[in-house]
Parts: structure tokens; sequence; C-alpha cells
């Protein structure tokens, strides 16, 4: 039978409790979520039918604080999809170093088909289904694929009814009008960024005139070149779903941007040459940012990988046979549970400033979310040379670790 998604995080985690030497006890808790809700939504569709669909929330771990997680709008998503993107939730806050645990959620969809009175009647519906376990305590929702802050204004404004008050903490990523962080936009990319500089400095190499290639250009893409850029950089490629470009003195990343925006896509930017998605992952280079998909680098192509640190900006761009090579070449991967914390660290960020009721200023958001990477990072590179193992299983054992500690404390285990 095909290995679900599931049957890998557990892999994972057996793994990392190897290395580890982890409590038995504990990894048997571990491998379960401590709870998974299935619901079923009927939506009155515009042809004025009942259509029904399915959702999941998971929720894996909450020994560190809350459950949080993104919910996803996928047809794709199935519930095992669900139960270990929650363990890997854990793994990333466990990382990061802040008081939440791991949770997920997906429902069975395919938004692009839909109008936007279905998508919001399909949201509230889900959220209504799923009051009950979610709440600025207990489990905080947040965007996910297909998923924004338009559908958590609406997350947010369902569970606020039902409570009779505003609840802006039960969910994070919204609108900055109703409750959302400074500084959230950008927060994914500027976290690679700082993991970058940071195993830059282990690596000895200097960030001023390297040249890096970044795959993709969405979000994290953007946002992890602008800010490389800008320490000094020289990012000579870019890619997008329709392929790449190339500059060898370094491409101006905000021109690509608004270019990329008049025209759809980064190909044909002045002064560039257009290249393949291969080249670009290939390219001769210091630093490497898969931005895109998973399974980018694999065992098909890691060994004619040319970068000497890689930072995972996607989830899950380098297969375990792609790392395996990379390992044995000696190029440093950041992995995606530390690289793109970021994102999740200041959406902690605006859980407490909802708890709080007062907001931070953009610095404020920068300087913090600066000074949780270099911890987190600096901590995954200690467990990562103690255990003599690559920063993957670095950053698994630092997050296992994290988790253990305070379910013993708690007497758990
Ligand atoms: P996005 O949709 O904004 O951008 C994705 C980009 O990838 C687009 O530019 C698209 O054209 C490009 N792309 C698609 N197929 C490609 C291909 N074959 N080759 C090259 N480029 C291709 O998405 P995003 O928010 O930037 O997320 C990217 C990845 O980062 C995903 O794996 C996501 O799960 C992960 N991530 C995102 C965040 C966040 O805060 N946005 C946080 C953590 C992890």
């Amino acid at each position: 039978m095909a290995k679900t998604p599931y049957d890998m995080a557990v892999a994972q985690l057996e793994k990392c409790a190897k290395i580890m030497d982890l409590d038995q006890n504990a990894l048997e808790i571990l491998k379960y979520p401590k709870r998974v809700l299935s619901v079923y939504i009927p939506v009155r569709m515009d042809d004025g039918r009942i259509k029904v669909f399915r959702g999941f929330r998971s929720q894996h771990n909450d020994a560190l604080g809350p459950f949080k997680g993104g919910v996803r709008y996928h047809p794709d998503v199935t519930i095992e999809e669900v139960m270990a993107l929650s363990m890997w939730m854990t793994w990333k806050c466990g990382v990061a170093g802040i008081p939440l645990g791991g949770g997920k959620g997906g429902i069975v969809c395919n938004p692009k088909e839909m109008s936007l009175g279905e998508i919001e009647r399909l949201s509230r519906g889900y959220f209504a289904a799923i009051r009950k376990i979610v709440g600025d305590n207990e489990d905080i929702p947040a965007p996910d694929v297909n998923t924004s802050g338009r559908e958590m204004a609406w997350f947010m404004d369902e569970f606020s009814k039902y409570k009779g008050y505003n609840v802006p903490g039960v969910v994070t990523g919204k609108p900055l009008e109703i409750g959302g962080s400074e500084g959230r936009t950008e927060a994914t990319g500027r976290g690679v960024w700082v993991t970058v500089c940071e195993a830059a400095k282990k690596k000895g190499i200097s960030l001023r005139n390297a040249r890096v290639a970044v795959q993709g250009f969405g979000n994290v893409g953007l946002y992890s070149a602008l800010f490389l850029s800008q320490s000094g950089a020289r990012v000579v490629a870019l890619s997008d779903s329709k392929g790449g470009i190339y500059n060898k003195e370094g491409l101006n990343v905000q021109a690509v941007a608004d270019h990329k925006s008049k025209t759809g896509s980064v190909l044909n930017f002045p002064g560039s040459r257009n290249i393949s998605n291969e080249e670009v992952l290939e390219m001769d280079c210091e630093v490497l940012i898969p931005a895109a998909l998973e399974g980018q680098v694999n065992g098909n192509n890691a060994d004619r990988i040319n970068a000497k640190l890689i930072a995972e900006g996607a989830n899950g761009p380098i297969t375990p046979e792609g790392d395996e090579v990379l390992y044995q070449k000696g190029v440093m991967v950041i992995p995606d549970i530390l690289a793109n914390a970021g994102g999740v660290s200041t959406s902690y960020f605006e859980w407490v400033q909802n708890l709080q009721n007062y907001y931070w200023s953009i610095d404020d958001v920068r300087n913090k979310l600066d000074d949780l990477m270099v911890k987190a990072f600096n901590n995954v590179f200690e467990k990562a040379s103690k255990y003599q193992v690559d920063m993957r299983m670095g950053a698994y054992v630092c997050a296992v670790d994290r988790v253990v500690k305070a379910m013993k404390l708690r007497g758990w285990v």
C-alpha cells in the first residue's frame, strides 16, 4: 500500500527518536494526534442545491501551548495529510521555541470552481462545525493553501458571533484592520533571510556579492530575495511556474516584482536572459532557495546542485534521497521547519498582540522576529553538531526535545 504523508511523518519521528534515544512512552504518544475531528458541512450552493463538504481539524500536541496551524481548501485534502501536517506544525513551533503546539485543518473542495458566496458559506459552516474545539486559548487556525486573510476574517466573525464578543485571537493571518500584525506578509521571507545570514557565518561565506538563486517568486521567494539583495547579495537567478531569468551581475528584485505584476511572469525581464527551471536549481551559486513546490531536489538531480547552502523556503522541496546526496557533498541545508518558521512565529506575535489588545510597530515585529530566528538557528546548529547529524535531524531533535520535556513536566509520560 502506498505510503501516506502520515506514514512519512511517523517515519521521520522514529528516525529522530533513534538518534536521540527517546523514551519509548513519549514516542508512543507523539506518534498520534491528540484529537482529529471530522465534519460534514452542508452548504447552500448558488443554484439552490445543498452540497455537503467534508472537513477536518487535527490537533497533534499541545504540551507547549494551544494548537496552531493553517486550514487548506483543496480537492486532494485527506485525513492522513491533515494529521501529518499537524505533526509537522508541532515540530515547527518547537523549533521556533514558541509556546504553541501543532494543529492543521482542511476542507475537501475546489474553491476555484466556487463563487465568493459559496466559499463564504463553506468557511462559516466549517468554523461553526469545529468551534467547540477552537478558541484563542485552545486552537488557533491560520491561512494555508487557497485560504487567506479573507477566510480568516469570516472565521473570526463566525466565532465572535458564537461567543457574543470579538475574539480576534482565535485565528491569525487576519487583515490588519481587524487585528492582523504588521510584518506578517514579509515574515516568512525575512525568516529565510535571517537563517541564511546565520548559516553563511558558520560556512564562512560572505553574503556581500554572494550569488543567490531563488526558485518560486511568490510570497516567500520575493521577500527572501528582497532581503538578501538588500544585504548585499547578488540575486542572479529567479523563477516562477513559467520559467526562470538570469543576470550574472544580479537582478533588481523589486523591478522584477513590478515586471511580474504587469506581465504575469518574471520571463523577459529587461536586461536578463530567460532560462529553464532546472538551470535555476542547478545554478553555480553560493545560496539556493527553493520556494515553490515539494520534491524539487531529489535523487535524480541532487548531484547536479552547485549551491553551498540551501534554505528551504517551501515546505518539503528536498526529498530524503536528495538530502542524502547533499549531505555527502557537504552542502548545508536549512530545513523547512526552521527556514520558513518566520511565518508561524509572526502569527504567534499576532496572537500575543490580540490577547494584549496592544499593537506593535513594524520595527518591533522585525526585531523580535530576527532575535527569535537567530536563536532558533543556533539551537538547531548546536543539536546537529552534538548528534553529528544534518540540520534537518538537528531541527527535529530540537523540537522533539522541547515537546517531550514539557510532556514530562506535565506528567504525561
Ligand atoms: P505563492 O503561491 O505566493 O508562490 C509560489 C510561487 O511558486 C509562484 O511564484 C509560482 O509561480 C511558483 N511556482 C509554481 N510552480 C513552479 C515551478 N514548477 N517552478 C518554479 N516556480 C514555480 O506561495 P508562497 O506563500 O510563497 O509559498 C511557497 C511555499 O512556501 C509553499 O511550499 C508554502 O507551503 C511554503 N510556506 C509559505 C509560507 C508563507 O507564509 N507564505 C510559510 C511557510 C511555508
